[in-house]
């Protein structure tokens, strides 16, 4: 897609309806971020957040420009949670937020073909209550799942910037510390997520070697107590849908495993 930076553009931007909005600026974001005391709270502030400058001015300007096939519709723009459980077995975890996809419906894969990959296979193996994810008032619900992403806002050609990934890590870094209590299986969704997994839990202290990316990729280990899976799956994207290197049978084999050993631990 192309890529418009206009100044002139953002000069024409809708108030936003919360004249009081807080703007988290780069600075403040790790503190805030570990100050928050519940998913819920992670999620609101996240929102608000406005440290990457050139995310912020793709974000905005998506959802101005839009795509012809939904030029009737308001676009989000701006960052997203997570969804689903706020006590999760299980933690899915993805790179960002696609352009015309969570960026304009406002929740994380949904509005896009990879949602509807991701949320048909939950739901086929009786995690999610129904198998699309086309906005959200859908009434979609998880069970004792949350899915995520390395980074908050859509990046332009979904390529976040080392920078831009380093700089919203505090952000899934807090969301990992908030779950742990309760998550006892991760899943990585491209290598991209996959290496986010290891760096977060690494940072929180997981005694974690490398594993190498690829799909059925797993790791299993113990750590004061507890046991943990991480596995991977390729990334549910039309490029690797389209071409058959992700079926539905591979990427529902590597949910189920997930899920089936999130239940079964203490
Ligand atoms: S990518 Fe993350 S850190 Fe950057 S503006 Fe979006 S939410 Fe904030």
């Amino acid at each position: 897609m192309r890529q418009i930076f206009s100044t002139e553009l953002l000069g024409h931007l809708p108030p936003r309806k919360n004249s009081t909005e807080v703007r988290i600026k780069k600075s403040q974001l790790p503190k805030v971020a570990h100050a928050t005391t519940s998913l819920n709270q992670l999620d609101q502030h996240i929102t608000n957040c406005f440290a990457c400058p050139r995310l912020v001015t793709w974000r905005e300007e998506i959802a101005i420009t839009k795509r012809k096939a939904y030029l009737d519709q308001d676009y989000w723009g701006k960052p997203i949670s997570g969804f689903g459980s706020n006590k999760p077995r299980m933690l899915i975890i993805g790179l960002a937020p696609g352009a015309h996809g969570a960026n304009r419906t406002g929740r994380v894969f949904t509005g896009d073909p990879s949602g509807d990959w991701l949320f048909g296979s939950l739901h086929r193996i009786g995690i999610a209550k129904i198998g699309t994810s086309i906005h959200k008032d859908d009434k979609q619900e998880l069970k004792h799942t949350r899915i995520t992403t390395a980074v908050r806002c859509a990046p332009p050609d979904n390529k976040p910037s080392n920078d831009e990934r380093d700089t919203c890590a505090p952000w899934l870094l807090r969301e990992f510390e908030l779950a742990l209590p309760t998550t006892r299986a991760f899943v990585g969704l491209g290598s991209f997520a996959w290496s986010a997994l290891f760096t977060t839990l690494r940072e929180l202290g997981h005694p974690l070697t490398t594993t190498k990316f690829g799909h059925g990729a797993e790791f299993r280990y113990r750590h004061e107590g507890v046991d943990y899976l991480l596995i991977a799956s390729y990334h549910p994207s039309q490029q690797n849908t389209f071409t058959g290197k992700l079926t539905t049978t591979m990427l529902d084999s590597v949910l189920k495993k997930a899920a089936k050993f999130s239940q079964s631990v203490g």
